[in-house]
């Protein structure tokens, strides 16, 4: 039988980049799963697609509950939806720090809030929420963006010491720079997309970008029966950059 046979998934954003490589092989190893998202439409088969806004609860809330339902509950969620911001605390207005935190930070507490009745009923449950290497390497022009992702790992280990108990685990996996369409947009961006694409492979140690693929391997790897006995944990998928 396949590692995650029988058990079901929500993965938020999970209509491009790491959230689609992680639904996709979430469902190559047998679980079945609803991609959340803005636009879901283009999420392939045998993904289900519903339509949510992580920054509106009743949007969450309703598509949890509509992903509860189809799926037949919920073992798994991976909280992926997240936004980018660049500057410096100089560069950025009250409504922008607000906007990414809303997403950033608060999508993540509602999704698990509207999650948790149905993670309650699973005897496998487990939640793995989106850090970043910003937390732990300074990285210039990543201030909001950064706060955003430091406050998800504060509160992955405090949503693991408060259900622990009641057989949930949550984790955080920490990627580097990842070779998705967020970071495609950001070279598309530069002067030179193909030197900016070259000067980004050879900062990191392992003289690549990750790919969307590893940081799915090891969502999956931390979902999976597996890892029952770990919960708090950061699982760094970063080429060696935050250590190195
Ligand atoms: P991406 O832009 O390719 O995909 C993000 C998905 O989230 C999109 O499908 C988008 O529609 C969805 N989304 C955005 N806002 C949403 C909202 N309000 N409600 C619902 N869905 C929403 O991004 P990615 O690179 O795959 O990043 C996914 C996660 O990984 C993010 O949390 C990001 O912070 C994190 N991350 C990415 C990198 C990287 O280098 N790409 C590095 C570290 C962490």
């Amino acid at each position: 039988a396949a590692e995650l046979d029988g058990l079901t998934a929500v993965v938020t954003g999970g209509a491009s980049g790491i959230g689609l490589a992680t639904a996709t092989l979430l469902a190559e190893r047998g679980a079945r799963v609803a991609v959340l998202d803005l636009d879901p439409s283009a999420v392939p088969e045998p993904l289900l697609g519903f339509t949510a806004d992580v920054s509106d609860d009743a949007s969450v809330s309703g598509a949890v509950e509509a992903a509860a339902e189809a799926l037949g509950g919920i073992d798994i969620l991976v909280n992926n939806a997240g936004i980018g911001a660049i500057g410096t605390v100089a560069d950025n207005p009250d409504e922008q720090w607000l906007r990414v935190l809303d997403v950033n930070l608060v999508g993540v507490v509602r999704t698990t809030r509207a999650a948790l009745p149905h993670l309650r009923r699973s005897t496998r449950a487990s939640v793995v929420n989106l850090g970043s290497i910003v937390v732990t390497t300074g990285l210039p022009q990543r201030a909001l963006y950064a706060a955003s992702k430091g406050a998800v790992h504060s509160l992955t280990l405090s949503m693991a010491a408060d259900h622990v108990r009641e057989g949930i685990r949550v984790n955080c996996v920490s990627p580097g720079t990842v070779d998705t369409p967020w970071v495609g947009r950001l070279l598309d961006a530069a002067d030179d997309p193909a030197a900016e694409r070259a000067a980004l492979n050879a900062r990191q140690p392992h003289g690549r970008l990750v790919t969307p693929e590893e940081v799915a391997a090891a969502i999956a790897y931390l979902v999976s029966p597996a890892a029952g006995s770990t919960t708090g944990m950061t699982l760094q998928v970063d080429g060696g950059m935050a250590n190195l």
